[in-house]
């Protein structure tokens, strides 16, 4: 049976143990950064895979100078602290990473300088997030993606996912999978948690980081192996809501996501309203390198149990 332990105030302790206090800065003015990473588990291998955790922590770096918050961790600790609790908690199944650095101070008043940080981990089982054979039927939000003269999209900061919360909520109890949403000037931004591309006439196209987006890892591994392995061209431009409609296929992608096909938006079919081919393509790579079984990409999976099977 796996048991979860979490990094919390330097130790690792059974996630049980790990508690904040009602004042804690962070949980009243969302004054955290976080990641999202996903472990992976291989069958063959016993072991669980750990996808890109360099990238992870390099963005969280960023997350925390814009958000202001110390943060003394090297990588090499870092990796080794999500191994660890890994290998502790024990789990043979896909699992889910959350570094948090937060502003962990308990006192009042909403500002970034004179609080204490403090930065925890901790792990859950994490299945699929939505259904990739079907794929994901979405609706426009009436909600627009935070600006970065507001909220900086790029940074992944807690008090951020308000936005993607009430997306996702109206999306969903209207009866759709996921929401789109559009940037402050009116084009395709994101999804409450995947960054949007689409296929037309052969190229890759998603919008640039202007378009107010969190700058995806998956995105960018998405990227790489659409130009080095299926040798397309990807191109990084603002996109209008009408070229999803009319687009040749549409997908989503993200840690939790993965490579999800959107297959409609706002009641129109996206092409045949099945996972188109290039998308298949690169939903079949994609799983190989993320489960360990692609030794090219090797380097974008760092094995968590250290006793290696025979
Ligand atoms: N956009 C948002 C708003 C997200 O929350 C996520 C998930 N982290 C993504 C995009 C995709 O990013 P990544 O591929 O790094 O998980």
């Amino acid at each position: 049976m796996a048991t979860p332990y979490a990094y919390f105030k330097k130790e690792i302790v059974p996630l049980s143990e790990a508690k904040i206090g009602i004042m804690t800065h962070a949980f009243n003015y969302g004054t955290g950064v976080f990641e999202g990473i996903r472990g992976n588990w291989n069958e063959d291998d016993e072991q669980v895979y750990v996808f890109r955790v360099r990238e992870h922590f390099d963005r969280l770096r960023k997350s925390c100078k814009i958000m202001q918050i110390d943060f003394q961790y090297e990588t090499e600790e870092l990796i080794s602290l999500v191994t660890k609790l890994v290998e502790m908690s024990g789990y043979h199944e896909d699992v889910y990473l959350r570094p948090l650095a937060y502003k962990s101070g308990e006192v009042l008043g909403v500002r970034l300088h004179d609080v204490e940080d403090d930065f925890l981990i901790f792990i859950a089982p994490f299945g699929p997030y939505l259904d990739i054979e079907k794929g994901a039927r979405c609706q426009t939000s009436s909600w627009r993606r935070v600006a970065d003269t507001g909220i900086p999209a790029r940074a992944k900061i807690t008090g951020i996912y308000a936005n993607s919360a009430l997306a996702k909520t109206e999306a969903q109890l209207n009866g759709f999978d996921e929401a789109i949403m559009l940037d402050e000037r009116g084009h395709i931004s994101e999804g409450s948690g995947e960054n949007i591309f689409v296929v037309i006439d052969g190229r890759i196209i998603t919008p640039p980081p202007s378009s107010d987006i969190l700058v995806g890892i998956t995105r960018d591994t998405v990227m790489t192996l659409a130009r080095d392995e299926l040798g397309l061209e990807v191109v990084e431009r603002e996109i209008d809501r009408t070229e999803l409609y009319t687009a040749d296929e549409c997908f989503m992608t993200g840690t939790a996501a993965h490579v999800t096909p959107v297959v409609e938006l706002d009641r129109r079919t996206i092409g045949d309203g099945k996972m188109g081919a290039v998308t298949a393509d690169l939903v079949k790579l994609y799983f190989e390198i993320i489960t360990g079984k692609n030794a090219k990409y090797a380097d974008w999976c760092t094995p968590c149990y250290s006793k290696v099977k025979a």
